[in-house]
């Protein structure tokens, strides 16, 4: 009945913010007491092999534990469970924190990049990396928010709202005056899981997002964030 459980997760956003998602595992549990279960054949029953690996499943408050983002910030936002095809070609599932505003969309954007089979190593919680987005850049880590400020200059990063992704760092690195990020980082436009024009760019900026391979003067290539307003503060 797992089969069931995971088509009911996937018709609706996988937002883990509280009564939606409890309801669902309700209707799991329910599904698993129907007496249906006990008269499929085995060879019904589904292939375990094809569930996800799950890189991450944790709450929202584990995934912001410690940090030292203020209140405002804190309850402005969410934890989106994605899916994705990793480096090993599985289907893996993780989750990313943004702004609560932005994340029925966000979903969307991993649905897109999922139907485009686009590889993605992992995407965890910063929370896993001690809040170091040095290490969770190095262990190739897809992330969202991160109370940070932007690397090489003043100034709180987007991620620091919520509202800035980055995608692969160690395929796309973030290259500004000669430095790059992280480090051993290499961009190869023939690389799996290379952000290139195409349909991973067009998920994000059809829903207003830029993506950093557009900035002027430097490239961020791992990085999309959403402008315009930001949560209140
Ligand atoms: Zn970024």
């Amino acid at each position: 009945m797992s089969w069931r459980c995971q088509r009911i997760g996937t018709s609706a956003p996988r937002l883990l913010t509280g009564a939606p998602a409890a309801g669902r595992r309700l209707v799991c549990a329910l599904a698993l007491l129907l007496p249906s279960a006990s008269s499929s054949s085995l060879s019904q029953l589904p292939n375990r092999s094809a569930l996800p690996i799950v890189d991450s499943r944790i709450a929202l408050a584990q995934a912001l534990k410690g940090s030292r983002a203020p209140a405002r910030i804190r309850r402005s936002l969410a934890i989106v469970t994605v899916r994705y095809i990793s480096f090993d070609g599985k289907r893996h599932q993780g989750q990313v924190v943004v702004r609560k505003d932005l994340a029925r969309e966000v979903a969307a954007i991993f649905r897109d990049l999922e139907k485009a089979r686009f590889p993605i190593k992992k995407v965890v919680p910063v929370v896993r990396y001690g809040w170091s987005d040095d290490r969770s850049m190095a262990d190739n880590n897809t992330s969202g928010f991160n109370y940070r400020n932007k690397p090489w200059e003043r100034g709180l990063s987007r991620h620091a709202h919520g509202a800035a992704i980055d995608i692969n760092p160690m395929q796309n690195p973030y290259v500004r005056a000669g430095k790059r990020l992280p480090p051993g980082s290499k961009r190869n436009p023939r690389a799996r899981g290379t952000i290139l024009e195409g349909p991973v760019v067009r998920a994000f900026i059809r829903r207003g997002w830029r993506w950093g391979g557009h900035f002027r003067g430097e490239k961020d290539w791992q990085h999309f964030d959403k402008p315009g307003r930001r949560a209140r503060e």
